[in-house]
């Protein structure tokens, strides 16, 4: 069977190659993402493979089908970016990797944290221009902090536990399940609210819903603590940037690091060193010292990678050999 990779980068390459040994699969690997304008390059492929910023919405899907594509093959556990509906419609099966490595992301997270507290990248830059002054690099331990987990999921969860166990901080939390493994290691549920007024440190992990967009804005910023450090690997969308740099530029947050933004689908994943930024947004938000981005990376190691190419190969088998898709995308998920 061939399938068209799109979106390919060099590590997608490399994953879903070594994982195709054991499958022998055609796999043609396109550099473009998948929208109107580069859909017949599936021609001939009866599986397309897309990540979070290609577009999979009715047009394109019309286009897939009369090419003959029957499955999309989401290499990520978010599927915003495909449109269900149209999808049953036309007799198309979507699967996506729901879970991949929860740890790559519940590190990375916990390493955001401490670089960002505790002025790593800045003071890694100085030393390499031979200056060792420490003015300006003071931390503070986290030991002892009060740090607030907002969504005790896979994710959330791992790091609640590292934060609690590992660093000895108080843990507040923060979901719409309670963990009683979580309670018994004695982090603390607490509303949303209480957890954004009472915490030091905020780290993000629920998913992206109606209810959550904004879930950091003005009034949150407001009510929090007086040098509030911020953290967000989960989606972009959960903060309000605007309120964000205006909580940086009058001191009440005390440090922010996001391994994604709101407007990330126009940014991330593309080298644009060579171009010129318009986002005045994101690019205030580069200037401050006490600032440290990321392009949604948390997930990139070796293991997520190797479980996404895996999970997503082993789903193209399912559907080719017409057994039941574990890891099928369905309309009943677009209420959600
Ligand atoms: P998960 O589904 O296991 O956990 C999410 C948790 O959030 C659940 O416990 C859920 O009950 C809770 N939740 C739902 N609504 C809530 C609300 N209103 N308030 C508080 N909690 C709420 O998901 P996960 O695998 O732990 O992923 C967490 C987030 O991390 C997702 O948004 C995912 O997209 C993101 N993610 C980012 C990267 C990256 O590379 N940066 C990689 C993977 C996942």
């Amino acid at each position: 069977m061939r399938i068209a990779v799109f979106g390919t980068k060099g590590y997608d390459r490399r994953f879903l190659n070594a994982a195709n040994a054991a499958h022998g699969y055609e796999l043609v690997f396109l550099e473009p993402r998948l929208d109107p304008t580069t859909v017949s390059l599936a021609a001939g492929c009866r599986a397309v493979c897309v990540f979070v910023n290609d577009r999979a919405d009715a047009g394109v899907l019309g286009a897939l089908a009369s090419l003959g594509v029957r499955l999309v093959a989401l290499r990520c556990a978010g599927f915003n970016n495909v449109d269900l509906v149209a999808a049953e419609r036309l007799g198309i099966d979507v699967v996506r990797v729901p879970a991949y490595s929860p740890h790559a992301v519940a590190e990375f997270t916990i390493g955001l944290m401490l670089a960002v507290d505790r002025h790593i990248p800045r003071a890694w830059s100085r030393v390499r221009d031979n200056n060792f002054a420490l003015d300006g690099l003071i931390g503070r331990n986290l030991h002892g902090r009060t740090v607030g987990v907002v969504g005790t999921g896979k994710i959330g969860a791992l790091v609640a536990r590292s934060l609690k166990a590992g660093f000895g901080c108080t843990v507040l939390a923060s979901d719409v399940v309670v963990d009683p493994e979580l309670e018994a290691i004695g982090v603390r549920y607490v509303p949303c609210e209480t957890l954004l007024t009472e915490a030091e440190v905020v780290t993000l992990h629920c998913p992206l819903t109606p209810e959550t967009r904004h879930l950091i804005d003005a009034a949150a910023i407001e009510r929090a603590r007086e040098g509030l450090l911020i953290v967000n690997t989960s989606r972009g969308a959960l903060i309000d940037t605007g309120a964000l740099i205006d909580g940086l530029k009058s001191h009440k947050i005390g440090g922010v690091a996001l391994d994604v933004y709101e407007q990330e689908a126009d940014l991330f994943f593309e080298d644009l060193s060579n171009e010129i930024v318009g986002d005045d947004v994101f690019q205030r938000l580069l200037t401050f010292p006490n600032v440290l981005v990321t392009g949604h990376q948390a997930f990139l190691t070796e293991e997520a990678l190797t479980a996404i190419a895996e999970t997503t190969l082993a789903s193209v088998s399912d559907a080719e050999a017409g057994r039941p898709l574990a890891n099928r995308v369905g309309t009943e998920r677009v209420a959600g």
